[in-house]
C-alpha cells in the first residue's frame, strides 16, 4: 500500500475511536521507543567528547518512574489530539495540500515555529502562582531533567500543549504528512531541551545551544520560558525594558 492510500484511509475511513487508539500507540512509540535510542546516542556522543553533561549528579530510580507514570497519563490526553483535526478535515474546515516536499518541508517549519510560541504562551503562564503551585509543579519534579521528563506533565498541562496543531491548521492548509510527521520533529527538539547533555560548554554558538535553555530552565526554576531556543526570552526581556524605560520617562 502506498503511504497516500495509507493517509487516506487515517483521515476518512477510521473511526473516531480507531484514531485514538492509533494516535495513542504512535505517542507511546514516540516516547518509549526513542526516549531511549536518544539518551544512548547522546552517552555514544559523549563519549566522543562531542557532547557534555550538564550536570554531573545522578538522578533517583523514582524520579524517571514518575516521569513514567506523568508522562503515560500525557499520552492519553494527547491521543484526543487527533480527534479535532480529523473531524475538521472530513468536514472541509480545513483545507488539505498535495503531500508534496515543499508542502511538507514548509508545514513542518509552520508548526515547528507555532510550536514555539505556543509553548512560550502556555510555559509563561504556568509560571503564574496559581498555575505553578497546582499545575506545572509536576514538570518540575525534575530538577534534573531526563529524556522521560518531555512529557511528564499534570493532565491539565499536557492538554493545553496538545492544542498546538488545532490552533493553527484550521487556518493555514496543510499537507496532511506533515500534521503526522509533527510529533516526531518535536519530541526531537523535546529530548535535546530535557537530556542534560549539550554542545560544549554552554557559551557557544547560538545553534549549538539547541536544548540548552530548557535543561537549565528546570534547574534554575525560572527564565528560558522557550522550547527549543530562547528567541521569544530575548523579545519579551527587550520589550519589558522598554516599557519600563517609557514609564520612568
Ligand atoms: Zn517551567
Ligand atoms: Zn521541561
Amino acid at each position: 500500500m502506498k503511504i497516500e492510500e495509507f493517509i487516506e484511509i487515517i483521515i476518512y475511513d477510521l473511526s473516531y475511536i480507531e484514531l485514538y487508539i492509533l494516535t495513542f500507540m504512535y505517542f507511546l512509540f514516540l516516547y518509549f521507543v526513542l526516549a531511549p535510542m536518544f539518551l544512548k546516542v547522546c552517552e555514544f556522543l559523549s563519549s566522543k567528547n562531542i557532547l557534555h553533561k550538564i550536570i554531573e549528579k545522578d538522578v533517583t530510580k523514582k524520579q524517571i518512574q514518575l516521569e513514567k507514570l506523568y508522562s503515560l497519563k500525557s499520552i492519553v490526553v494527547f491521543g484526543f489530539s487527533v480527534l479535532p483535526v480529523i473531524y475538521f478535515i472530513r468536514n472541509s474546515t480545513i483545507t488539505l495540500l498535495p503531500n508534496t516536499i515543499y508542502n511538507i518541508i514548509l508545514g513542518l517549519t509552520l508548526l515547528t515555529v507555532w510550536n514555539e510560541i505556543h509553548f512560550f504562551i502556555v510555559h509563561r503562564t504556568m509560571h503564574l502562582t496559581f498555575f505553578m503551585k497546582n499545575v506545572h509543579t509536576v514538570h518540575h519534579r525534575s530538577k534534573i531533567p531526563t529524556v522521560y521528563s518531555v512529557y511528564s506533565f499534570h493532565w491539565f498541562e499536557a492538554f493545553l500543549l496538545s492544542t498546538v496543531p488545532i490552533t493553527i491548521i484550521p487556518f493555514i492548509p496543510f499537507a496532511p504528512i506533515a500534521f503526522f510527521l509533527y510529533p516526531f520533529v518535536s519530541i526531537l527538539f523535546n529530548y535535546s531541551g530535557h537530556c542534560n547533555y549539550r554542545f560544549g560548554n554552554g557559551i557557544s554558538e547560538s545553534w549549538k545551544l539547541l536544548g540548552t535553555h530548557h535543561n537549565e530552565h528546570h534547574y534554575k526554576f525560572k527564565k528560558n520560558y522557550g522550547f527549543a531556543s530562547n528567541l521569544l526570552d530575548m523579545i519579551s526581556a527587550r520589550l519589558n525594558k522598554v516599557t519600563i524605560k517609557r514609564r520612568n520617562n
